[in-house]
């Protein structure tokens, strides 16, 4: 069979190795980068996932895609360091459960796909002895979530902006207790500040040959390892071989759900996808009358990583079902919505009832929910009263982050703490390194020249 290309979703640019696509992140259309084949997996080697640990279903999967370009011993062995740690699948009632990727070393599910994409890029620097500097602004997650990813890799320096009084002291200490490879600086200013310093270095003739990169949340490196949780849910819970599942993803920029519409389209028997929203309800609607409007500024929800009013990764989606929608979300061809509406439902939560949820789920179930998981369960409930509820049928819910990380919220809804995951305990007592600089480029920029 023919080796896999991706092209880009806008159609002008060249079609790319994954080596390529990996470690340019967005094509240079300003398209994403897209597989132009989904290997299928066989019905054996689906079954034989049933007694298959994480890792192993991960290096099934990701060779589909990859075994042209990474040799099955070093696949095996990025895998198997990525992937540590435990993937809870917390039964609730019937046949309903939740799947908790809350269990990696930043408690949310972006872990999964951001240890992948740096194991990765580290892998093919390494086979070309080059390096890569990461450069990151964030106001909090983002960069925690980068700096443990990209932790410990030999060919990749991080340098991560955060502003001084805008992130939480447990933010700050994710990412300046780490060391080694992971640089941190606290500039005096907003995050808007950090941000346009490091735009403003990726433009910087002078800093080119600093092989400057950022760590795009569009990356087809990070879209890919997405697919292996849908996987390991259902091998570990499905009765029959055949049996089709019903997952539900709390959604914002449509990266989670798309590995789920790559898993189903491998083979994996998916009965429905269901697309929780919160307030931004920009996809339900487009569902419903197949006209797109962004939402422009996005609504401020509790569940903040999904205040999303453009999804960045619906171009990809639009492309499985044989359309064409640009980057500003001007869609050229028209997706077969009928095939989409089939396959597909979506439904928007409110605040209000997010935080009900979490009191439901608790008082009910003793389901311990954080906002975004929360969305996803209403999302359930939605499905539940408008496909009607069958208890011998397989439903997941996917909890994206651990409710620890939503100290407050719990406290006022639940009236208690909830417990730290390991990963977030014992960060009070270690030592923290980092520096402190104004907001001024100049000194930026002689700060890059200096270190590196
Ligand atoms: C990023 C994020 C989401 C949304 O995922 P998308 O891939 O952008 O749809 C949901 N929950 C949490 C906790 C997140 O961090």
């Amino acid at each position: 069979m023919e080796a896999i290309t991706y092209y880009s979703t806008n159609l002008k640019a060249p079609s790319v190795s994954f080596r390529d696509a990996l470690l340019k992140g967005q094509a240079p259309d300003k398209g994403l980068y897209m597989p132009s084949r989904i290997p299928a997996l066989t019905d054996g080697e689906l079954k034989a996932f049933a007694s298959m640990t994480y890792p192993e279903i991960a290096y099934s999967v990701l060779s589909a895609f990859l075994k042209e370009e990474v040799p099955a011993h070093s696949l095996r062995t990025l895998v198997e360091d990525a992937y540590d740690y435990p993937v809870p699948l917390e039964h609730v009632l019937d046949r309903k459960y939740v799947m908790r990727l809350d269990q990696g070393p930043t408690a949310s599910f972006k872990d999964f796909a951001a240890r992948m994409m740096g194991r990765l890029m580290n892998y093919f620097l390494e086979q070309e002895e080059r390096e890569l500097f990461i450069l990151t602004a964030t106001s909090g997650d983002t960069g925690s979530a980068i700096a443990n990813a990209f932790y410990g890799l030999d060919n990749i320096r991080v340098l991560i902006l955060f502003p001084e009084t805008e992130v939480t002291s447990r933010q700050r200490k994710q990412m300046t207790t780490l060391g080694k490879n992971v640089d941190v600086v606290a500039i005096d200013g907003k995050f808007d500040d950090c941000q346009a310093m490091v735009k403003r270095a990726f433009a910087d003739p002078e800093l080119e040959h600093l092989n400057l990169s950022s760590a795009n949340s569009i990356n087809i490196g990070r879209l890919l390892p997405q697919a292996v949780y849908y996987f390991y849910a259902w091998s570990q819970l499905r009765k029959e071989a055949d049996e089709q599942a019903t997952f539900v993803v709390p959604s914002g920029n449509f990266g989670d759900m798309m590995g789920g519409m790559i898993a189903w389209r491998m083979g994996l028997p998916v009965h429905n996808m269901v697309i929780a929203v919160n307030e931004n309800d920009e996809f339900p609607a487009f569902l419903q009358t197949g006209a797109y409007e962004k939402i422009e500024p996005s609504r401020n929800c509790l569940s903040s990583a999904m205040n999303v009013g453009h999804p960045s990764n619906l171009a990809r989606l639009v492309a499985l079902y044989g359309g064409m929608m640009d980057e500003t979300g001007h869609i050229h061809k028209a997706a077969d919505m009928e095939a989409m509406r089939r396959d597909l439902r979506s439904f928007s939560v409110t605040d209000d009832r997010t935080k009900a949820t979490i009191a439901e789920a608790w008082k009910t179930h003793k389901l311990l929910l954080e906002p975004h998981g929360a969305v996803g369960w209403a999302g359930l409930t939605d499905t539940l009263n408008a496909c009607g509820d069958h208890a011998d049928h397989l439903y997941v819910v996917l909890e994206t982050a651990h409710p620890a990380k939503f100290p407050e919220q719990i406290r006022e809804i639940l009236g208690f703490d909830p417990a730290l995951p390991p990963s977030l305990k014992g960060l009070e007592e270690q030592k923290e390194n980092y520096s402190l600089m104004e907001h001024k480029y100049g000194d930026f920029r002689d700060y890059l020249l200096k270190t590196s």
